[in-house]
């Protein structure tokens, strides 16, 4: 079922409901650093909250989601801060089934149609040559977790002692299985 967005008087009313009912002034004094040492690496798909589906608790690691779990530029920076400044030791790099970032993958060229459209800018500078690629598509989720994880495990600015792993869950069953 879909809804309207919220306005921004809901929103803060929402937020006004959280402070008198759910805030805990411990929340500010809380160590900014996760307790696990862990840092999770997920899709932005709104099936899933990633805390739950591993059984985490609020605190324990840093949760880095972006459409398709990508380790782009923003993922890399957040992960070098949480290993470098945060204390993780470990990375969890979780896709999942039915990822919609795959139909980008298979050349869909709604998001370039809909820019054209939404906003002015003509079609053919929306698609420029690396337009699919830069918005990280891809085919295959386990195939592209574990280049994810390739990737980490080869890169220059990590320590070798950084342990990284590939996990995908599955949107059918709720269960998540390890892939590398
Ligand atoms: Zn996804």
């Amino acid at each position: 079922m879909q809804f309207d967005p919220p306005s921004l008087e809901q929103l803060l009313a929402g937020n006004a409901h959280f402070v008198a009912s759910e805030w805990n002034p411990e929340d500010s004094e809380r160590e900014a650093l996760p307790r696990l040492k862990l840092a999770v690496v997920a899709c932005m798909d709104s099936r899933y909250n990633v805390e739950k589906v591993l059984g985490l608790n609020h605190g324990d690691a840093k949760i880095i989601r972006n459409a398709g779990n990508c380790i782009d530029d923003g993922t890399l920076r957040s992960l070098l801060v949480a290993v470098h400044l945060l204390g993780v030791e470990e990375v969890a790099i979780m896709g999942h089934t039915k990822c919609g970032m795959t139909q980008i993958g298979r050349g869909d060229f709604r998001i370039a149609h809909n820019i054209a459209q939404s906003t002015g800018v003509p079609l053919s500078e929306v698609m420029r040559p690396d337009f699919q690629r830069w918005l990280g598509g891809f085919t295959d989720p386990e195939e592209h977790v574990l280049r994810s994880v390739a990737l980490l495990c080869g890169h220059p600015y990590f320590p070798k002692t950084l342990r990284v792993f590939g996990l995908l869950y599955d949107n059918e069953t709720g269960l998540i299985r390890a892939l590398a």
